[in-house]
């Protein structure tokens, strides 16, 4: 009897067995209807389109789940359907989106509601969407869909259709990639419910997620730039279960955008059955440029990667292209992605001798006020006001000097480079310059 005492007194000492403790509930998960294997983030209904030959084909081949964000609902442009027009267009917009996404098997469709803004300044449409509270909701989308790869537009300005919204979509996915698994970056989402099951739960219940991977995509006019710096997809592959190219399932997905249909069947043929190509951004797990875009990646979180952030410029003087190209040269390597600079040289279009805003910024980064002369080279025919000029820059201080160029109406259909020198007591600091492609029916620059 007094063994038998000692051995129960003994089992219960014993860490890990005690009768005394009870097992926790299990940690409750998030939603996993939502968890994604690919979110896009793009500007408008119907940017999907651009890479819907290749995620068609994962859904339906690897059984992938894809989810789309958009930063507006697409409350202006044209409306080929019917005379609806802003939020009355929105509406049937957001609803046309989610009839072509459900027809290559997409159900979850989040939208923003940054409003749809045409133009070629990203800057402007971030100021119009009040960034911060878009990024905020773009953080919240990611750490709720959990994607392993986020594709999206390219950060950049271009020459092309280069809308300020698809700018704008591709920013702040960049900027979610880096901050969703931040456990800082808008905190109250991530603290935990009380009682989930009750009422008066403060936060999200959220997660930190770190996405594992981004890519990016354009409508650039430069195709052809493009080819070799991320991995590339042909839109020729059958669809088993429809037994028609995916092209043709891009195709019929387009159809539902009745609102923005205006093109020809010829030119919607070409144009879906491009190849899809990206562009890289960046990598948690390894692989290079051109590497599939599943490689590497496994059902595994991984930790947050802390990019690195912004970095002061060195000291001295710098003229720069001002705008959204001076944005671009401190964001890319803020994000880990300053390749994007190399794809192209800084461009711009003009329409045939109409006017051309253009930005530059000369930034004194010493101690003391600097004097610096500038001075247009532009092609024959243009003309800049205000013409060469000297401006005093004070110490630590940037000067934003905002020139009007006038283009060559003769020169229609060629690309012109205008270059600026300037210097300073003497001394010549390295110049920029800007390649414009004289061109008609471009987005407002
Ligand atoms: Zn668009």
């Amino acid at each position: 009897m007094k063994l038998q005492v000692c051995l129960v007194l003994a089992v219960l000492m014993i860490p890990g067995v005690s009768h005394s403790q009870t097992q926790a509930p299990p940690n409750p998960e998030p939603d996993a209807r939502y968890k994604v294997d690919i979110l896009e983030v793009v500007g408008h209904p119907d940017d999907d389109i651009e890479v819907t030959a290749y995620v068609a084909k994962l859904i339906e081949q690897q059984h992938k789940r894809v989810a789309v964000l958009y930063t507006t609902r697409g409350n202006s442009g044209g409306n080929a359907a019917g005379s609806e027009q802003a939020n009355a267009l929105a509406d049937i917009r957001e609803m046309e989106a989610r009839h072509s996404l459900a027809s290559y098997g997409i159900t979850n469709a989040w939208f923003l509601h940054g409003s749809d803004t045409p133009g070629a300044d990203v800057l402007h449409s971030l100021e119009l969407w009040g960034h911060g509270q878009a990024l905020e909701e773009v953080v919240r989308l990611v750490r709720i869909t959990r994607p392993e790869v986020i594709l999206t537009w390219m950060p950049n300005y271009v020459v092309g259709e280069n809308h300020e919204d698809h700018q704008g979509a591709g920013v702040l996915a960049t900027e979610a990639f880096d901050l969703a698994a931040n456990p800082l970056a808008f905190p109250e989402q991530l603290e935990a419910p009380r009682d989930r099951l009750t009422i008066s739960n403060y936060g999200e219940g959220l997660r930190p997620w770190q996405p594992k991977k981004i890519y990016y995509f354009s409508d650039s006019i430069h195709f052809d730039f493009f080819k070799g710096n991320g991995p590339e997809y042909s839109t020729s592959d059958m669809s088993p279960g429809r037994k028609m190219p995916y092209s043709r399932v891009a195709a019929e997905a387009w159809g539902f955008y009745k609102t923005q249909n205006d093109f020809t069947d010829a030119q919607l043929k070409e144009f879906s059955e491009m190849p899809v190509r990206f562009i890289f951004g960046k990598s948690l797990v390894g692989g290079n440029a051109t590497s599939d875009i599943f490689e590497g990646i496994t059902s595994n979180p991984i930790p947050y990667a802390r990019p690195r952030g912004y970095e002061p410029p060195a000291p001295g003087l710098v003229l720069e292209l001002g705008g959204p190209w001076a944005f671009y040269n401190t964001f890319w390597p803020a994000h880990g992605i300053e390749h994007l600079a190399k794809l192209y040289a800084p461009e711009a279009q003009a329409a045939p001798g109409e006017a051309l805003w253009v930005p530059l910024i000369i930034r004194n980064d010493t101690d003391s006020p600097k004097q610096v002369t500038l001075h247009g080279t532009l092609p024959a025919g243009w003309s800049e006001k205000p013409d060469a000029m000297t401006y005093t820059v004070a110490a630590h201080d940037a000067y934003a000097v905002q020139l009007t160029v006038s283009s060559s109406a003769a020169q229609k259909g060629t690309w012109q480079t205008l270059t600026w020198t300037a210097e300073s007591a003497g001394q010549t600091i390295p110049p920029v310059s800007l390649r414009v492609d004289v061109v008609s029916n471009g987005l407002p620059q």
